[in-house]
């Protein structure tokens, strides 16, 4: 699929607008400019994978970088600096929205734009691929005036996306937004947007305590990153105001060890949250050519074990014309804990790791595991594409260890929760995952999609998060600039 531009006629301005254009057209996050000795490699991630894109000859190498530095509004003269710059332009009718970063490497300048999408925000709440009952936990969460909500996850797993979506709902005439965000991510019509600048002082602390002069009814933060701020937001939420914020942990009880060791009082804690909802994206079945095959035994087991359902058959891509690999977009895999007041009790009393644990995955949470699981049942993503997230996707280690044995642990408490209720004794040996079974087989052609994608996944942990601090620079007329 790799993309030919006649690099003697076109102009290097028409070159770059074809590689973002047609970039953004085929639903690509980012585009990377490699240098290599030999040329430029161009490669643009799609559904979080990186593909071959284009090769560019060294001889336009530089003055390709310069274009998309000066439309970025980057220093052209600076090639030995980190930089960030921000493009927002309307080419072709494609409306672009990029944040775009530079880094000196030992071979040259390497860059990458990110391509900001707000479509999925855009099509709302109701479109983010929450189950009935978690969708149903979440308006009751925002219905709530005032308290904290989270949205956690790692790096690339849609957080803004639902976050933006959330404000948008809240989004109403007569409340006061306000956000503080590093970077501001996408535009929203009636709400006050800061982005933070760190060098001259405007940290999101710093931000959040003006805001609070503000007569705020809703604060978004963009990430908790550090304790100031944990606390600054926590303390926001018991007076009176929504808040709404990130944080980089992989479900809902790793998202309350975490605040709680960033020094956020126990009692503050308990009275200040009103949920968290932690996701990771999946890749999403192409519709086109999706095939149903039979279930292993291995397979059989775990969605008895974790859903009670007899599953005879699931879906994988075959790959078509519209897809290429069976594949096509992402679909968020959800956790969602709606805190009740025996979680209350118990942050703020300061009960055993195990016993929050147990006391989190009993409130009728279903893991993200289940809700994975669930949507593998309905031929949304696949059986494989579930269990890499559960056991690769985890670029924190110490508060996101979620292998799947632990995965496995977590959905079982809430099915003995089921157990009792329904008195039934089919999960008797529910709490010793058999270890054989664990370690069973994951059918062996799938290796391969595996290692691949533990490739990508290490791709995509290295990469960062969107430029900090953007100067976003409006080109209407971005042909009118020249180099
Ligand atoms: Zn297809």
């Amino acid at each position: 699929m790799l993309q030919k531009f006649d690099f003697e006629k076109m102009p290097v301005v028409e070159i770059v607008n074809e590689i973002m254009v047609d970039a953004a057209k085929r639903g690509a996050s980012d585009i990377h400019f490699d240098p290599l000795p030999e040329y430029m490699k161009v490669r643009i991630r799609i559904d979080g994978l990186l593909i071959n894109y284009a090769e560019i000859p060294n001889t336009i190498k530089k003055n390709l970088i310069t274009r998309i530095k000066i439309i970025a509004g980057m220093n052209i003269t600076e090639t030995r600096l980190p930089q960030d710059g921000a493009i927002k332009a309307s080419l072709q009718n494609v409306n672009l929205d990029l944040r775009v970063s530079s880094i000196p490497t030992s071979e040259g300048e390497k860059m990458v734009i990110r391509i900001l999408d707000y479509s999925m925000s855009l099509s709302g709440l109701e479109n983010l691929g929450f189950s009935d009952k978690n969708f149903h936990k979440v308006l009751k969460m925002i219905s709530v005036p005032n308290g904290i909500i989270l949205v956690t996850g790692a790096t690339g797993t849609g957080k803004s996306t639902t976050v933006y979506a959330v404000l948008q709902k809240l989004n109403r005439e007569e409340t006061n937004i306000i956000t503080v965000e590093d970077p501001i991510e996408m535009d929203i019509e009636g709400i006050n947007q800061i982005q933070v600048n760190s060098e001259i002082g405007l940290t999101f602390a710093a931000a959040l305590r003006s805001i609070l002069r503000q007569d705020p009814d809703i604060i978004m933060v963009g990430e908790i990153r550090d304790a100031e701020t944990a606390k600054i937001a926590v303390r926001a939420s018991i007076t009176g105001h929504i808040v709404l914020s990130t944080l980089h942990t992989n479900n809902s009880l790793n998202t309350i060890e975490r605040l709680l060791d960033m020094e956020v009082e126990r009692y503050l804690l308990a009275s200040s949250l009103t949920g968290i909802i932690s996701q990771k994206l999946a890749r999403k079945l192409c519709e086109k050519c999706r095939i149903s095959r039979k279930t292993n035994q291995y397979e059989k087991d775990l969605f008895k074990k974790i859903l009670n359902q007899d599953i005879d058959e699931v879906y994988i891509g075959e790959g078509c014309e519209e897809c290429g690999n069976g594949y096509k977009g992402r679909i968020a895999i959800h956790e969602v804990l709606l805190i009740n007041q025996e979680i209350r009790d118990a942050i703020s009393e300061g009960i055993s790791k195990e016993n929050l644990r147990e006391m989190v995955y009993k409130a009728d949470v279903n893991t993200l595991l289940q809700d994975g699981l669930e949507k593998v049942a309905k031929g949304l993503t696949t059986f494989e594409e579930v269990l890499k997230l559960i056991e690769l996707e985890d670029d924190d280690r110490v508060y996101g260890e979620y292998d799947l044995k632990t995965a496995i642990d977590y959905t079982n408490l809430t099915h003995q929760t089921e157990i009792n209720e329904s008195k039934t004794d089919i999960f008797n040996d529910i709490n010793d995952v058999n270890e054989n079974t664990l370690n069973q087989n994951i059918p062996t052609n799938t290796d391969n999609n595996i290692n691949e994608n533990v490739n990508s996944m290490n791709n995509h942990q290295n990469d960062n998060e969107p430029a900090s601090e953007p100067i976003p620079i409006i080109f209407d007329e971005i042909d009118n600039v020249s180099i």
